[in-house]
């Protein structure tokens, strides 16, 4: 059976979720557009939305192949994947490896420095609040997950990174840190939902520490669409090995 876009559901800052002849299915439709600071800054990336989608691809099905459960079926062409419909658990799940961005900030270090320990942070996905950063009683507080829902996404989380980190080594890169979201299938199940790219991950060159992720757009570092063609190139080799 093959899967077509039928109504148009929502539309994200990177992504379009459209309905499929399947309730239970949805189509991701990967843009160009990009954002930062909660969306004062805007811009569009070319290709973009191709890597992505290609990137997300190769991570869901080297993650599945690892044992996860994630909402990946199959991608379509260039620029959608079919995937199952979730109800998204309003909570981003940020894994640091190392010290960057918004905690670098927070805390007052520089960045690049190993962690050692794995932080886990998460934020509140809630757009008019800017997605503040929250903890487990915030989170039960706020209906978005139970104790039991939020042990289980931590110990997910835990071995996709330990899985991402192995693969982007292969890569020659850095996972420094990421972003995930979790969604609820249809059978209650919880399961990996959303995208793992450039946009979600901060990825350093291992031997120079070049930025190749979407910093580079944040921080109008330039060569932003090299950037992803360069890990899309180095993701299809490490898997090769
Ligand atoms: P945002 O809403 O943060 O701007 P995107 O532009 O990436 O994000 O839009 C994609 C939206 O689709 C996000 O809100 C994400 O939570 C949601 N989503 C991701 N995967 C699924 C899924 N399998 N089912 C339903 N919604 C999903
Ligand atoms: N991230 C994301 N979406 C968000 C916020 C963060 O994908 O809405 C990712 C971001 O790309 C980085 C990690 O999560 O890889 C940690 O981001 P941080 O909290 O440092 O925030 P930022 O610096 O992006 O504001």
């Amino acid at each position: 059976m093959s899967y077509t876009k039928k109504d148009f559901i929502y539309e994200g800052k990177a992504k379009q979720v459209y309905t499929t002849e399947d309730p239970n299915l949805v189509i991701v439709y990967y843009k160009d557009d990009a954002t930062a600071f909660n969306a004062q800054k805007r811009g569009t990336v070319a290709d973009k939305g191709e890597m992505n989608n290609k990137i997300s691809t190769l991570i869901f099905n080297y993650l599945i192949e690892k044992g996860i459960q994630t909402h990946y079926i199959e991608t379509l062409n260039e620029r959608e994947q079919l995937v199952k419909k979730v109800d998204i658990i309003p909570i981003e799940m940020v894994v640091r490896n190392y010290v960057a961005g918004s905690m670098a900030q927070r805390l007052g270090l520089e960045e690049g420095a190993k962690s050692p320990v794995t932080i886990f942070d998460i934020c509140y996905k809630k757009d008019e609040l800017g997605d503040p950063l929250i903890n487990d009683h915030h989170a039960v507080l706020l209906g978005a997950a139970t104790y039991d829902e939020l042990k289980l996404m931590y110990a997910m989380t835990d071995k996709i990174n330990a899985a991402l980190i192995d693969l982007f080594m292969k890569a020659n890169l850095i996972l420094i840190d990421f972003k995930i979201e979790f969604g609820k299938d249809s059978e209650g199940n919880i399961i990996l939902a959303d995208e793992i790219s450039p946009d979600t991950c901060r990825l350093w060159d291992k031997d120079t520490l070049k930025k190749l992720d979407k910093d580079r757009f944040r921080r109008d570092l330039g060569e932003v669409s090299e950037a992803y063609h360069e890990v899309y190139n180095r993701l299809q080799q490490a898997l090769k090995k």
